[in-house]
């Protein structure tokens, strides 16, 4: 069972658990257990989502995801200066173990206090953030009460209010040309012209109000042979949801016009939209009293624009109103992720006051 002091050795523990996207099992089970000990009754589903649900009417969410990005095994933090780190080639997984950490020990402190401020709260911890928000869209929203949802998953210094996120694209392509000996290029039809063609016109980058990648290219068959075969895989993301729809149209039309130019076989390319975009209102009350509770801890309260997507953006598909904030962590995904001991304490800090504000509230 866990028997945890403090909120940097909770964290630490937290870390210590390998739970990369897919294999949340210990770590949700940890927990699981963890609230179970302060006699908080929570669920925990087959997919390994976590849920508390509220006794009251009108409670108010806040969130965490579970899963990391890897490498994360055998994970080592250590403290240096001040910061909190991961020794070894794994990733810290502060993203979003930090809040993870401050919600859990918010929750067991309010319980020794034994304060009603419980009752209005639900929980929600989710698996697979970092792969499609597939946590996020499993959640049974028929049982959540919550209309507002607060998240710390911005790797933005504390501070930060995330005011909209983008829709977000998955795009996958396939050029299909004639393969030939490298002897005879005329028999063939080399798919590399097309494709950079492509590359040249879709102007990857951020252009205007999107982003544009493609990060993954494969093709060819051999080096004494004409390419015949490309694929490629990317994304798009932007605020605006008629310019986006647009910038797709865009893109399917340039692959059309490139297959007859170049005569190909085929130039597909599919865009899959994995989460809508979102906007929230800037003058909200919740928006009012985050900021109060930023301020309370010396921070100057910076409301922005995000191009990151977070589970916040399926909250916001499945209409709650989610306030997402900067998380404190930085060179988040890679193995330089750190965050320091007194902003891992001041985010606790931020959530705690923000809590006691609920508590004072008259939930209608
Ligand atoms: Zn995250």
């Amino acid at each position: 069972m866990p028997n945890t002091d403090s909120l940097i050795n909770l964290f630490f523990d937290l870390v210590k658990i390998s739970s990369q996207t897919g294999k949340e099992e210990k770590l949700s089970r940890f927990c699981f257990d963890f609230l179970n000990q302060q006699k908080i009754k929570a669920q925990k589903y087959y997919n390994n989502n976590i849920f508390v649900p509220a006794k009251a009417w009108n409670p108010i969410m806040l969130n965490a995801h579970l899963d990391t990005v890897g490498p994360a095994e055998n994970i080592e933090p250590a403290e240096k200066n001040g910061r909190l780190f991961s020794k070894g080639k794994s990733i810290l997984g502060a993203d979003n173990k930090a809040t993870l950490a401050v919600i859990l020990w918010l929750l067991k402190n309010l319980k020794q206090q034994k304060s009603k401020v419980l009752d209005k709260l639900e929980i929600t911890f989710t698996v697979a953030e970092e792969s499609d928000n597939i946590g996020a869209k499993e959640l049974n929203y028929k049982k959540i009460k919550s209309r507002f949802v607060i998240l710390a998953d911005s790797i933005m210094p504390l501070g930060a209010i995330v005011k909209a996120a983008p829709y977000y694209y998955r795009i996958e392509g396939k050029i299909c040309g004639k393969p030939a000996h490298a002897c005879r290029p005329q028999k063939g039809i080399n798919v590399l012209p097309a494709f950079a063609q492509f590359i040249q016109k879709a102007d990857p980058g951020r252009n205007k109000g999107r982003t544009l990648n493609i990060g993954l290219i494969e093709g060819g068959s051999a080096v004494n042979t004409v390419p015949g075969f490309l694929s490629f895989k990317g994304e798009l993301r932007g605020f605006n949801e008629k310019f986006v729809k647009k910038e797709v149209s865009k893109l399917k039309n340039l692959a059309e016009n490139l297959k007859q130019v170049f005569g190909l076989k085929k130039f597909e390319i599919n865009f899959i939209l994995e989460n809508k975009g979102y906007k929230i209102k800037e003058q909200n009350e919740i928006v009012e009293d985050i900021k109060k509770c930023i301020k309370l801890n010396q921070i100057e309260p910076q409301i922005v624009k995000n191009w990151a997507c977070s589970d916040a953006n399926i909250f916001a598909q499945k209409g709650l109103t989610p306030i997402n904030i900067g998380d404190g962590v930085f060179n988040a995904h890679t193995q330089d992720e750190y965050i320091e001991v007194k902003d891992l304490e001041k985010l606790y800090e931020i959530f705690k006051s923000f809590v006691l504000k609920i508590d004072q509230k008259k939930m209608t």
